[in-house]
């Protein structure tokens, strides 16, 4: 499969569809993409699970694909070997997060410049989450105290390409939503050519930060990131740690389905596809997927949007035995 951006369909609504009129996408000529992230697995089973999570979503071509980088910068070593193996064994862009948590200056540029020089061209750069157990984020006495900083030491060490976080919500520390967002364009302005958003299940709250976004000056593609929810007692302790909010009508859709996993994931599948298909109607044209390390609900989602592997073939299950 060839490098880059290999995604070549407008989304096209089901016919009769209940939003019909409302969701019809303007083709705005450009390609749909999407981008699909990892985390870098622990254990044999959980590498087991992500390659074969990797090798069924390879087929449909994106953009790049992203692997995190552990709260606390606990898997620098995994994030680095995970990301060298999909550059050596698949056509796919690699992406590598990297984080400013305790670490100082010259060691995450060195390892910055290790990426560079093992090939890897683009980087999601963060401040990083605080080690597990830790509630506030201590920058080392010799380190980076903002992604902006980061993002501009990076531009120093090579010509990375490189993504940021955007928190539509507002990130929860930050002093108000409009210090967030001069934040972001900090971030911007240090080097970074992409945002990619917290995940967040009102469309219209994206709306209005992308609005607010451009009134400041950011050019720059804000690819909305996300979520597809398959257990939605984990997202509730999840959302309020990083400040995304969940609306009453997606609590009501998983209701009842606690002890029902086959049901919770056509709802996810259908949210999710419903969410984007109301983006595109508003000019999106990439998404970043949170796969969670499982191919089913992301493949499904980018399918039914109309994002495809020009050969289809190739996304064929392999035989049984
Ligand atoms: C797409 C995506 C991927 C992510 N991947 C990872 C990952 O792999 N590993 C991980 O640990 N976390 C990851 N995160 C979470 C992220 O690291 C955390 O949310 C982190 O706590 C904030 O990182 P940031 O890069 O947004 O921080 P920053 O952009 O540095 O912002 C952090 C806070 O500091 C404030 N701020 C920034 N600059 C200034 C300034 N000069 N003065 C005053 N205040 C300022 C901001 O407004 C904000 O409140 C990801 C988040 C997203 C959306």
């Amino acid at each position: 499969m060839a490098r880059g951006p290999t995604l070549h369909t407008d989304a096209r609504l089901l016919p009769g569809d209940r939003l019909g009129a409302a969701v019809v996408a303007p083709s705005s000529g450009a390609p749909l993409a999407g981008s699909f992230e990892f985390f870098p697995p622990k254990t044999e089973k959980q590498s087991a699970q992500l390659w074969a999570a990797i090798v069924r979503l390879a087929p449909v071509g994106p953009r790049f694909v992203s692997v995190t980088y552990g709260a606390g910068g606990s898997t620098r070593q995994r994030t680095y070997d995970t990301v060298r193996r999909i550059l050596r064994e698949t056509d796919l862009v690699p992406a590598a997060h990297l984080t400013c948590v305790g670490v100082s200056r010259q060691e995450v540029l060195e390892t910055a410049q290790a990426y560079w020089q093992a090939g890897i061209r683009h980087i999601v750069a963060l401040r990083g989450d605080p080690p597990e157990g830790t509630e506030r984020f201590e920058p080392h006495p010799e380190g980076y105290r903002y992604a902006s900083e980061l993002v501009a030491g990076l531009k120093q060490v090579a010509a990375f390409e490189i993504s940021v976080a955007a928190y539509p919500e507002t990130y929860p520390e930050a002093r108000s939503a409009a210090t967030d967002l001069d934040n972001l364009k900090r971030k911007i302005d240090a080097g970074a050519s992409r945002a990619m958003t917290q995940f967040f299940f009102d469309v219209d709250v994206y709306l209005r930060f992308r609005d607010r976004a451009a009134a400041a000056g950011i050019a720059v593609p804000i690819v909305p990131g996300i979520l597809p929810v398959t257990n939605f007692a984990r997202l509730v302790a999840f959302s309020k740690s990083c400040g995304a909010s969940l609306p009453d009508w997606l609590a009501d859709l998983f209701f009842g389905l606690d002890h029902d996993p086959d049901t919770r994931r056509l709802i996810a599948g259908w949210v999710a596809i419903e969410q984007c298909r109301r983006l595109i109607t508003h000019g999106v044209r990439e998404f970043h997927f949170y796969t969670l390390n499982r191919a089913e609900l992301t493949r499904a989602i980018c399918h039914a949007l109309g994002v495809r592997s020009s050969d289809l073939r190739a996304c064929a299950p392999a035989p049984v035995a």
